[in-house]
């Protein structure tokens, strides 16, 4: 698991496939699957730029900024 930063995760939606990984990974439950099956940040108060979501997003649809 990444370390708290000041960044913050930006998702392609072109590149996500839906896959829900980053949605279970994400370990402050920022992140949900919208109703086209793409992954957004649904709390973003409660995200601490760990860069976990980014890290085992296997599409690299996340990049953090
Ligand atoms: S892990 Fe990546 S591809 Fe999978 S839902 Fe999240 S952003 Fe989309
Ligand atoms: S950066 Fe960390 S806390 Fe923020 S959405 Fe990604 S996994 Fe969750």
């Amino acid at each position: 698991m990444g370390e708290p930063s000041d960044k913050r995760p930006v998702i392609d939606e072109d590149e996500c496939t839906g896959c829900g990984l980053c949605v279970d990974e994400c370990p402050n439950d920022v992140l949900e699957l919208n109703d086209d099956d793409v992954a957004f940040v649904a709390r973003p108060d409660d995200c601490d730029g760990c860069g976990t979501c980014s890290e085992e997003c296997p599409s690299e649809a996340i990049s953090m900024e």
